[in-house]
């Protein structure tokens, strides 16, 4: 029986980046950019308006106030998207909207709260009442002030949010290269299992695994492959297992993988030529759980107890498929937390407790769900947090402190 930090240790050596792939941008969110981004444009691609007003020449308003303002004729009006067909001179404006590229001539704009406009027949676009000077550049965006042409502005490694890809948007990238998403398979074993449409039997059960890994995988971004159920025979176990491998960069069995007459999945693994690294970790739940290695995928041997199966998954495949797909924030937080009830324990393994945790003036506590049966999901499903309690550990009070783990925040380390 090894320890949950070297089962982990274990693991992530085993865990290699994926290539990358192309994906469509709007597909990217959340992925793992694959490529440096050279920005092959200017942005803005031109020096432009800030605000709606008027493209001047500054020193013409050197004077203007409430009292003395300075007349200006107003050549044309000039909205986002189009060109100005003149340039503004001395004693000249042209209306402007904002993003519209700043008129040649003009070096500021006023915004046009502190303008008066003024119809008059004698020119068409009237006359413009300046109330407020403006120095040059005043309300201009320069050319290339959010990024310059040939600047390196995204580099391998970047997780792509929602501003990462407006910017390759403005970039033009309709596509991007990002670490592919692993594919994890979900092998379920078990005679006693049924489907979930089906009507209990005597002795049967319903596939939860199947699901609960299922969203497991969804919500850390990777595609999910449902390889089905395995009866508990050898031969079934073996044709499940090979069609798994040629088609997932994971692979995960649940049950089968204690020492019952039934437990199949290590002598299947053996007989496939799997290499075993380890079998058995001081843990609770999931002491069973087991790890190999094949031609460069990675095989997790999970328990088929259904709160252990998930904490597998949290605890060791989910920072695994992470480090597969490019992301350096591999662990969920870890908070120091005051327990408000009791815990007590054997020694011998570290025990991950489904807890509620809270969060109080920056200090937390963690509260037991209830019941800790390792088959017992109704305490998986309140908790947002998993307290660990150390292997040699016999007894917590009320009131003493315990680490836990953040399962619904997002990876901090
Ligand atoms: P095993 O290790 O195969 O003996 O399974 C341990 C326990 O988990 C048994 O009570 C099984 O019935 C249960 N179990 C195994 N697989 C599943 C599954 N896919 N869904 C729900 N329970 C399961
Ligand atoms: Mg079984």
């Amino acid at each position: 029986m090894i320890t949950t930090d070297q089962a982990l240790e274990i693991i992530l050596k085993k865990a290699k980046r994926l290539e990358p792939v192309s994906v469509p941008l709007i597909e990217s969110l959340g992925k793992v950019l694959a490529e440096d981004i050279v920005s092959g444009d200017d942005i803005p691609p031109f020096a432009n308006s800030a605000m709606d007003g008027y493209a001047v020449v500054a020193s013409d308003t050197k004077d203007a106030s409430e009292d003395t303002p300075v007349e200006l004729e107003v050549l044309e009006d000039q909205p986002a998207g189009t060109v100005a067909t003149q340039a503004v001179r001395k004693g000249t404006a042209i209306r402007i909207m904002t993003g519209a590229p700043l008129p040649d001539g003009a070096d500021a704009v006023v915004q046009v709260e502190n303008t008066i406009s003024g119809k008059d027949q004698r020119v068409r676009h009237g006359f413009v009442k300046i109330l407020k000077p403006v120095r040059a550049t005043n309300n201009v965006r320069e050319a290339g002030e959010d990024v310059k042409r040939g600047e390196i502005v995204l580099t391998v490694g970047t997780l792509l949010g929602p501003a990462a890809l407006g910017l390759l948007a403005s970039l033009g990238h309709p596509h991007v290269k990002v670490f592919r998403p692993a594919r994890i398979a979900i092998i379920t074993t078990g005679d006693e299992l049924l489907e979930i449409d089906q009507p209990l039997q005597p002795g049967k059960i319903r596939n939860s695994n199947a699901y609960s890994l299922y969203a497991q995988v969804e919500q850390t971004g990777a595609v999910p492959v449902k390889a089905g159920i395995s009866v508990d025979t050898k031969e079934a176990l073996a044709r499940i297992l090979k069609t798994a491998l040629g088609d997932a960069d994971i692979i995960m069995t649940t049950g089968g993988v204690s020492v019952g007459d039934y437990d199949l999945v290590k002598d299947v693994l053996d007989l496939l030529g799997a290499k075993l690294e380890f079998w058995r970790v001081a843990q609770k739940p999931g002491k069973p759980f087991g790890f190999w290695t094949y031609e460069g995928k990675s095989i997790f041997g999970l328990p088929g107890n259904p709160v252990a199966t998930m904490v597998c998954f949290e605890e060791y495949v989910r920072p695994a498929a992470r480090k597969m797909m490019g992301y350096d924030l591999l662990f969920r937080p870890e908070v120091e937390a005051t327990t408000t009830n009791d815990i007590k324990k054997k020694p011998g393994r570290i025990h991950f407790i489904r807890v509620i945790v809270e969060k109080n003036d920056n200090v937390y506590t963690v509260s037991s769900t209830g019941p800790q049966g390792s088959g017992i999901l109704k305490s998986m499903v309140l908790a947002n947090g998993l307290a660990l309690i150390p292997a040699d550990i016999e007894f917590v009070q009320a009131g003493g402190k315990v680490k836990a783990h953040l399962i619904d925040q997002p990876e901090d380390h």
